[in-house]
């Protein structure tokens, strides 16, 4: 990989590793520490950070962002990252998302080894936290209506107003917290909030909650608990037990650290964690011009059928990329190349594609493919090769500054497949390639010399016709005898394998289609797939999906991953040689 671009986050890492910030790093050694959950002795020299998905789908190029900061710095400075799924939330998960999850993480290229967690493995430790807080009075039962408690909440520059429940003794309110947790209590009646102060100016601090009653089954728990503990109480335990040292985060939870901080020194005090504690460090989101990245969003355009899954080749998913055909390392450049930043960037889309014909251009074999294809008849052909039979072995290199890939053999027949665009009947100004009169070359192959074409009742062009000048095959003496501006791809009409060829824009005709509260999906893009049945050279009839080619004059193709078959082959057009859509 390219060398690391120097962002705040190294350099804060840097810092703290020169000042010792945790080094000391030792663990409390209660039945919640990470030790006892397998995570291994810790070198206190190392830092680590974790990348935490909630398993409720699947993951996106933003979450990419996420896992190669996290999994990228582990790796530079020598720590290491867990991955740690986030499913303290009853009901959404389902392991369908933990397996594509740990699918695209090992895709992108990283490894968690050891260090593979799920924080619902915590709950009896996050439970006596909450047990530990209440005895110490930094918490309580508040048995308010929902309705209450927003309307109690307060708003910017209004103070909150204290639950007339808030006030209760310790012991009162661990009795009502353990009525909770045996399932006393229905869903709604009363949560678990932390005492902290409802006139704090900022409203994270104004007594969040920390436990809620669900009566619900949970994938990995089943029916032990019918509490759950909100995200802003379990993360930073989460953290805290697995001993991470920087536990880096979107922009959004900025407001939050002050109770992280809050949370965490409050267990340290109860003898329940070891310092030094777990720092939150926010960096802004990947959000990327044409493309839509919520979870909620990207299943709209699932389930009502914008796209044909999850894995789509237009969405934004890993496993729509990956089946566009972009490569992992296609990805971690991109993500290298936008930093991290302490604000919301928002990157264009061509930055990927830039990233994957960055990645292409120095491997990807060549091939012909015609994907608007047109007949062209050598009048000729069996004049100047002795008979109409005769297959004229043609070859050239599969890359043009890559000998160790070989070369690529096709031969010359009396029809060929070429692009429709390769020919005019009267051409515009700085036109090289086929027009009445005009000489060309077949690439790899003869000069040719267009006679004309062949018309149906329309007028419509159903065959060029074109004559071969003997003696100026390519790589022979004679090849440079007859000067021509324009080259043309082709592929032999005896020998083309027919293929499917999908070509794909961007979904959304729009840069931000989800900006200011608008329907996004107003703005999906009508011709965001166009299916065409074209030609490939005969080189590729015996391609493996995932296979990668350069399409000469084309841009990037991928065989399609689910579709693809031998004995019919399905392409998918990752991007064009260059950027924008028009050729
Ligand atoms: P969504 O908001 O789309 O539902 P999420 O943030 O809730 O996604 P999680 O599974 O909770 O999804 O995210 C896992 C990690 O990925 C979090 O640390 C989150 O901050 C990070 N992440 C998600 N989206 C982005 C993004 N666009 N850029 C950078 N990091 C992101
Ligand atoms: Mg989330
Ligand atoms: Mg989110």
């Amino acid at each position: 990989p390219a060398a690391p671009a120097t962002n705040f986050l190294r350099q804060r890492i840097e810092h703290d590793l020169e000042s010792g910030a945790f080094a000391g790093r030792r663990f409390a050694g209660t039945p919640g520490d990470a030790a006892h959950h397998g995570a291994g002795p810790l070198d206190e020299a190392r830092i680590r950070t974790r990348f935490p998905p909630e398993p409720n789908g699947y993951l996106h190029i933003g979450h990419a962002k996420s896992i190669c900061l996290n999994f990228g710095l582990a790796r530079d400075f020598g720590g290491a990252c867990h991955l740690r799924f986030d499913d303290t939330n009853p009901e959404k998960e389902e392991l369908e998302y933990v397996n594509a999850i740990k699918e695209m993480v090992q895709w992108l290229g990283w490894s968690w080894g050891d260090n593979l967690f799920e924080a619902s493995s915590y709950f009896d430790f996050m439970y006596a936290a909450a047990e530990a807080l209440v005895d110490a009075g930094h918490a309580y039962v508040d048995e308010q209506s929902a309705d209450e408690m927003r309307a109690n909440r307060g708003d910017f520059g209004k103070p909150g107003v204290n639950s007339p429940f808030r006030d209760r003794s310790a012991a009162d309110n661990l009795a009502r917290l353990r009525e909770m947790r045996d399932g006393r209590h229905a869903d709604g009646a009363m949560v678990l909030r932390a005492k902290i102060d409802m006139a704090s100016p900022n409203i994270n601090l104004r007594d969040p909650t920390l436990y809620r009653i669900k009566h619900a089954e949970h994938h990995a728990t089943g029916s032990k608990w019918c509490i759950y503990p909100m995200y802003t109480f379990a993360h930073p335990i989460e953290d805290a037990l697995e001993r991470i040292t920087h536990s880096i985060c979107t922009l959004e939870f900025e407001d939050q650290r002050p109770f992280y901080d809050w949370l965490l020194n409050q267990l340290a005090d109860l003898g329940l964690l070891a310092r030094p504690l777990p720092q939150q460090i926010e960096f802004g989101r990947l959000n990327l011009n044409y493309v839509v990245t919520s979870k909620r969003k990207l299943r709209q355009l699932v389930e009502e059928q914008h796209v044909g899954g999850w894995d789509d080749p237009r969405m934004p998913t890993l496993v729509g990329l990956r089946r566009r055909g972009f490569t992992p390392a296609s990805i971690r450049a991109m993500v290298e190349a936008t930093g991290a930043s302490k604000q919301n960037a928002w990157i264009d889309d061509t930055v990927l594609d830039q990233a994957l014909r960055a990645d292409l251009e120095p491997q990807a074999p060549r091939a012909f493919a015609v994907l608007q294809p047109l007949k062209l008849r050598l009048t000729n052909y069996a004049e100047v090769f002795g008979s109409s039979d005769h297959r004229e072995p043609c070859e050239t290199a599969a890359h043009p500054h890559k000998p160790e890939l070989g070369q690529r053999s096709f031969s010359l027949g009396p029809e060929l497949w070429i692009e429709a665009e390769d020919f005019v009947e009267v051409p515009p100004k700085g036109y090289f390639r086929l027009f009445p009169g005009n000489k060309a070359r077949l690439k790899a192959g003869y000069i040719i010399e267009c006679t004309g074409a062949e018309k149906d009742a329309a007028g419509k062009v159903t065959a060029v016709l074109a004559a071969v000048i003997p003696d100026t095959k390519s790589g022979t003496p004679g090849a440079d005898a007859v000067k021509v501006k324009g080259t043309i791809g082709w592929v032999g009409a005896h020998e083309a394998v027919a293929a499917e060829v999908r070509l794909y824009e961007r979904l959304f005709t729009e840069p931000q289609p989800d900006a200011g509260g608008r329907d996004f999906l107003e703005f999906v893009n009508p011709n965001s797939l166009r299916v065409v049945q074209g030609f490939v050279e005969p080189s590729l009839a015996a391609a493996a999906a995932e296979q990668r080619w350069q399409f000469e004059r084309h841009g990037y193709f991928v065989t399609d991953r689910v579709d693809h078959r031998a004995d019919r082959p399905v392409f998918n057009k990752i991007t064009g040689l260059k950027d924008g859509f028009a050729k």
